[in-house]
């Protein structure tokens, strides 16, 4: 049994529909299908989520929201038309509108999107409908609730051979709509192949899975065929961006694996995100992936070894301004910060200041435009030489490593560079490691 989620631009117009009714229809494991609003058309399309956010933006001030209503009533009565669909969703409207007058809030305006488009393609298909604010429960702070959420889903779907059921969003249980963060229906593919136990989760979108690193910098960089739920956090966490980030939650409780595939050319295999696997990468890296705009505070302390206590008293100055931090390599008297730039850069004095009140350090620097870069591999661990290749290879392209910190897990190796060394560091260690493949 296999739940399949479509994202937008699987769902952009009619054509992109029939692509997706051909994919469900070639496999009738394919039972609970999850679809997100129609996205862009072309790149300078607007995403439908996006216009009912602004729509309702006007309703809520009291301007006349009727002219992006009815180019938003156009975007479905186009995908309806395309399709031959004997279906009008003019009541739907009339309610929508309705509720957008009486202010029923902004995530019931955004949640219209996926609901809309659940009821066209529920149509299409001829799978049964289930509103998502039936089954997907949000507690009354507006968190999530998993518990109920599987158990009532369970029930609802254990009577349910195929269904549609709309991403995105939920419901309180006095009814109030709830969404997710934005690309939130990935999560709801997620929570209900958790709850029918699929499987395989299935996420349709316009790219053939993850790829070693970003396209932006390698030229046509190759796809990850297999990849650890703990590997995806790691790159994840570091830029890499096609799911959710919250979305691996559900499914990773009962080991169910995701199957990233491309809408636009099904027969491409994808990537696979599974829970743990005896197979090894094709390289020694699994992927390599980055941010710019990080900030180092460099602290010195004679005898900071001896002084029990001193790294909590600087972190909590970093709590105290409310400050995350990323990294912290140390040395015998030296310790490093690594902080997001943005964050840091408006509260670095008042920091300074209380990490001299709180830990009374000889000397502190402060270093700015630093980039990090993770290099994330399962295979990493059983490998021999693969921090010697990494820092040769950096050497080789004339890059300065500021930072290096291994993780004991072993999973990942993060380097800082100078933000300008940022795109070369990482086609160097994509060059050694799958194009030189040593
Ligand atoms: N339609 C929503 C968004 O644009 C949710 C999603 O597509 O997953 O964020």
């Amino acid at each position: 049994m296999k739940v399949v989620k479509f994202g937008g631009s699987s769902l952009a117009n009619a054509e992109q529909f029939e692509k997706v009714g051909n994919i469900v229809r070639a496999d009738k494991d394919r039972r609970f299908v999850v679809p997100s609003a129609p996205g862009k058309r072309n790149s300078k399309d607007t995403k439908v989520t996006d216009m009912l956010y602004e729509c309702y933006g006007l309703a809520e001030a009291d301007s006349d929201f009727g002219g992006v209503f009815q180019a938003i009533k156009e975007r479905y009565q186009e995908i309806i038309d395309g399709l031959s669909l004997e279906l009008s969703l003019e009541k739907e409207f009339q309610v929508i509108e309705e509720h957008f007058r009486e202010k029923a809030g902004s995530d019931y305006a955004a949640s219209r999107g996926e609901y809309l488009n659940g009821i066209i393609m529920a149509h299409y298909l001829g799978y049964e409908f289930i509103d998502a604010a039936e089954v997907i429960r949000f507690s009354e702070n507006g968190e999530f609730d998993a518990e109920t959420t599987n158990r009532i889903l369970e029930k609802r779907l254990d009577r349910t051979s195929y269904a549609v059921i709309p991403g995105f969003y939920g419901a309180k249980k006095d009814g109030k709509v709830k969404t997710f963060s934005r690309g939130g229906s990935d999560v709801t593919g997620s929570i209900i192949a958790r709850a029918v136990q699929a499987d395989a989760y299935e996420n349709w979108t316009d790219v053939s899975g993850f790829l070693i690193a970003d396209p932006r910098i390698i030229y046509k960089p190759e796809r990850i065929e297999m990849i650890t739920y703990k590997e995806l956090r790691e790159l994840s966490y570091m830029g890499a961006s096609v799911l959710h980030e919250d979305a691996i939650f559900p499914v990773r409780k009962e080991g169910i694996p995701i199957n990233i595939r491309n809408t636009n050319m099904p027969e491409d295999e994808g990537t696979w995100i599974v829970g743990s696997t005896c197979q090894k990468s094709k390289y020694t890296i699994t992927g390599i992936a980055g941010k710019k705009g990080f900030c180092s505070v460099i602290l010195e302390k004679d005898m900071m070894n001896a002084e029990i206590g001193f790294g909590r008293k600087v972190l909590q100055a970093f709590e105290d301004n409310d400050i995350s931090f990323e990294h912290m390599p140390s040395g015998i008297d030296t310790m490093t910060i690594l902080v997001h730039q943005d964050e840091f850069v408006h509260k670095e004095q008042s920091v300074v200041s209380a990490i001299h009140r709180l830990a009374g350090p000889d000397h502190i620097e402060i270093e700015a435009d630093l980039a990090l870069i993770a290099v994330v591999g399962r295979s990493m661990k059983s490998s021999r030489g693969t921090a010697g290749r990494i820092f040769s290879a950096l050497a080789h392209a004339n890059v300065n490593v500021k930072m290096i910190d291994q993780g004991s897990s072993e999973l990942n190796i993060i380097i800082g560079v100078k933000n300008e060394d940022f795109e070369v560091a990482i086609k160097a260690i994509y060059d050694i490691f799958v194009l030189a493949r040593i």
